[in-house]
Parts: C-alpha cells; sequence; structure tokens
C-alpha cells in the first residue's frame, strides 16, 4: 500500500498544533515507504526488530533518528548502541544496567525511556510502580547508570475498545510521570518526554499528557502481522 500522504499532513500538523513529537512507525515496511516521509522532511522512525533496524540504518540516509521501540534482549543491544537515537521500552533495571554497559563500549550516552506496565494484560513488558521508583533512584541519586540519560517514560494501553480504560491506564502513567518529575527537579531537567499512544489511542494519550505518540498503521497501512520476539 502506497503511503498516505494526506493522513501525514494532518497526523503532522495535529501535532505540532500540539507540541507533540511524531514517531513514525515503520516496522515491516520497506525502505521506499520510509524515504517518501524522508522526503516530506520526517526525520523520527520507530522500529521493533533488531536486525531489521541495523539493515535500514545502514541503508538509509543517516540524518534518520531512529526509535527503538520494540522489546530488547540484552545481547542484541550492542548492534544499535553506536547509532540508536532513543530507546523507548527499557522494561527492568537488568536491561538498563546492559545497556549502560554498551554505551560505554560506544563512548556515547544512549537516550532512554523507562516502560511501565500499565496495561490489564499480563503479556505486556513493563517495569511495576516500586520498581519504577526504585530505579528513577538509582538513575538521579545513585548516578548508577552513567551512560545512560533517562528522558522520560514509555506504556502501552490495554488492547480494548474501552476508552475508559485507555484513559485511565494513561492518566496513571502521566501521574507517575509527574511524580518523578516532581521528586527529582533539577536532577530530572531531561526527563521531559512521555512517549504514550499509537494509532488506534494517540488522541487519548495526548489528551492525558503524551509528548510523543508512536504511529504506524495510519501512515503506512496495516502490517502483516508478526510476532513481536
Ligand atoms: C507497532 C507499534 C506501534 C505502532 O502501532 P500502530 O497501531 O500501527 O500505530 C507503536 N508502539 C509500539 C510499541 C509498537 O510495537
Amino acid at each position: 500500500m502506497p503511503i498516505d500522504q494526506v493522513a501525514y499532513d494532518a497526523l503532522k500538523r495535529y501535532c505540532d498544533e500540539r507540541g507533540v513529537q511524531l514517531i513514525a512507525v515503520s516496522k515491516t515496511k520497506p525502505n521506499e515507504d520510509i524515504m517518501v516521509l524522508y522526503e516530506l522532511g520526517h526525520r523520527d522512525f520507530g522500529e521493533n526488530y533488531v536486525q531489521e533496524l541495523v539493515k535500514k540504518q545502514e541503508e538509509l540516509p543517516k540524518d534518520i533518528r531512529w526509535h527503538f521501540i520494540g522489546h530488547l534482549q540484552s545481547n542484541k543491544i550492542k548492534y544499535i548502541a553506536p547509532f540508536v537515537s532513543l530507546i523507548h521500552g527499557v522494561d527492568s533495571a537488568k536491561l538498563l544496567q546492559a545497556i549502560d554497559k554498551e554505551a560505554r563500549k560506544a563512548n556515547r550516552q544512549i537516550s532512554c525511556l523507562l516502560q511501565v506496565h500499565i496495561a490489564q494484560e499480563e503479556t505486556k513488558f513493563g517495569f511495576d510502580l516500586d520498581e519504577l521508583r526504585k530505579t528513577a533512584a538509582e538513575l538521579f541519586l545513585e548516578k548508577k547508570y552513567s551512560h545512560v540519560s533517562l528522558k522520560g517514560l514509555m506504556g502501552m494501553a490495554s488492547f480494548t475498545s474501552d476508552e475508559t480504560i485507555i484513559a485511565a491506564e494513561f492518566q496513571g502513567l502521566k501521574s507517575i510521570f509527574d511524580e518523578i518529575k516532581s521528586t527529582y527537579k533539577s536532577e530530572a531537567e531531561g526527563f521531559n518526554t512521555l512517549s504514550m499512544g499509537m494509532s488506534s489511542d494517540y488522541k487519548i494519550a495526548v489528551e492525558y499528557g503524551s509528548t510523543m505518540i508512536r504511529v504506524g498503521s495510519i501512515l503506512f497501512g496495516a502490517r502483516e502481522y508478526k510476532v513481536d520476539s
């Protein structure tokens, strides 16, 4: 399916008017599709699979900012550490430690978001609130992960058509985001990103304070289904 340029223009305007960043989720889509948005000036793209991301990064223009939004395995961090712009789905302290180690080797700071478990489904990854508070303290007070730059939080709402459930989950994520921000004030100066909302629920997410939405199918059309690793 060709890129829906009208949908892109409308979504881009929606985001610009609200100061929200748009991440175009290009997983499973070919380079030609990415280049259509690139030619329109878009630079932020999201990918879920390490191998696919590495290949695209090699083949496509170097000023693209690549966002890793999938479930990251520790042994694969090294492949994206040299170039990744933002890792959204950091879902354990163990993974954070592994990212810190690879960032040190790559001689750079890697920007990360901690993924919070807000959905009712057991299958979604992420920190629970106690672990999240503990990890934020390790980062901001103990400065435990010196090569990680914590930019904020990320979350995925339940897969449901019930908008009150989705709204409550996003509201919960926004309130823990605000809590961390106000707890660490000056230490958390760069902690400004709340990545929530996708094609089906981005309007609700923005209503509840999202600063970054991750949108795939509205822009690129439906995907052939591929199971997350
Ligand atoms: C695939 C994916 C998206 C985009 O989903 P759409 O419904 O196509 O907008 C956003 N976030 C994450 C984490 C994803 O895996």
